[in-house]
């Protein structure tokens, strides 16, 4: 095992002749990052921000256009991909097709030149921990999605790395399948304890695996921090649109103020949600700032509920959760129920918001206000 630290890391593509282009000057732009020791870090962030460059420039597959890159104190910066103590296990299984399961997971141990011995206790003991014993006769194409997965992790940390990479390793399968390898990669985690990163667009796998999550934009590094910090204080409206599912609700408002009490207005709604006070500090009478709350923060109040009524415009019945959307000018505002009622198109009803719980951005800049 061994601490992973980036230092002001940039990635300029030369573009020039490239089917695939860098939208921005930098792919990666100035990131720092330091996973200790034994830490699941993921990264997170929509397609084109810089995750796999990143990945790909720790593995030293990709050349860096500045900054430093630490495996434990070692300067990897110009040290060969096979001498940096990585596995690799990336979202194309690459397994070699004429090779049985065992093969496939012996082959790197084998061009080391490990002894016959010494492979064999190693490959029966990865084999174990990720439950391919009874495929180890088996050719490649023989296998599920789920099968070849667990053999790609398999070679990936059967030469003991000091440091496992993976970039979607789960996205060939389908929901049922990631669920249950999601499973098996945090319990494989627990045992071997291997600092390990995990590149996703998927902010649920990020958030069931990840001690810390990474996430990136247009090549920058965002937030950096547990499941909870990113969920609950966001730093910018970016990750507080991207973490969380339905996602937050963030809508344009106008702050009044009415006697000696601020409220949230909304263009064409007779919505009103009274600030919380921690706010008065930083607000005035016709303040524009966008106010963010997350659905399961909304609620549908009781006949005698003073919210505010509003019609539904959505009704989704998931089964163990209901969604209810309203219309609040031209914005949808989601809202979760576990309220056993179905609801139609049209129906009335009296929207309660947990206004402690709103978060305000700034409109121009997308940075958290902070009370
Ligand atoms: P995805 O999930 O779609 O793979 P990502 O977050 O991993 O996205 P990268 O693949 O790292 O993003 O790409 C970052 C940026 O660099 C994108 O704008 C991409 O088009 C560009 N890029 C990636 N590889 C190259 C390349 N070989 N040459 C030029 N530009 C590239």
């Amino acid at each position: 095992m061994a601490k992973l630290e980036l230092r002001n890391l940039y990635k300029r593509y030369d573009n020039t002749g490239k089917k695939k282009k860098t939208v921005n000057a930098f792919a990666v732009n100035g990131l720092n990052l330091d996973c200790r020791d034994g830490e699941f870090i993921a990264m997170l962030g929509p397609s084109g921000c810089g995750k796999t460059t990143t990945l790909r420039m720790i593995a030293g597959l990709e050349k860096i256009t500045d900054g430093e890159i630490f495996i434990g104190d070692t300067l990897v910066n110009n040290m060969h991909p096979k001498d940096r103590k990585i596995g690799l296990a990336f979202e194309d299984y690459a397994l070699y097709p004429p090779l049985t399961v065992y093969d496939n997971i012996a082959f790197n141990l084998r061009a080391k030149g490990v002894d016959k011995a010494e492979i064999d206790r190693r490959v029966m003991e990865i084999s174990r921990l990720l439950k391919v014993e009874e495929l180890l006769n088996m050719m490649p194409v023989k296998l599920s999605g789920g099968q070849k997965q667990r053999v790609n992790i398999a070679r990936a940390i059967v030469r003991r790395p000091e440091l496992l990479l993976m970039d979607e390793p789960l996205s060939h399968l389908d929901g049922k399948m990631r669920q249950a390898m999601r499973t098996e990669i945090k319990r494989l985690h627990n045992e071997i304890k291997c600092t390990s990163v995990y590149v996703t667009h998927d902010q649920l796998e990020a958030m069931s695996l990840a001690d810390r999550i990474a996430i990136m934009d247009l090549g920058v590094l965002q937030q950096f921090g547990t499941p909870m910090e990113v969920y609950d204080d966001p730093v910018n409206e970016f990750v507080a649109a991207f973490i969380g599912e339905p996602p937050m609700n963030i809508l344009e408002t106008t702050v009044i103020k009415i006697e000696d009490e601020f409220y949230f207005t909304f263009a064409d709604s007779d919505l009103r949600i009274l600030v919380p006070h921690r706010y008065y500090s930083k607000l005035s009478d016709g303040f524009k700032v966008k106010m963010g709350v997350r659905p399961m923060d909304l609620y549908v109040g009781k006949e005698d509920s003073k919210g505010v009524p509003e019609r539904v415009a959505v009704f989704e019945n998931l089964g163990d959760e209901r969604r209810i959307g309203v219309r609040v000018g031209e914005n949808l505002m989601m809202l979760i129920t576990d309220d056993e009622k179905r609801y139609a198109r049209g129906d009335v009803i009296k929207l309660e918001v947990n206004a402690e719980k709103t978060h305000l951005f700034d409109i121009q800049t997308g940075n958290r206000i902070r009370a």
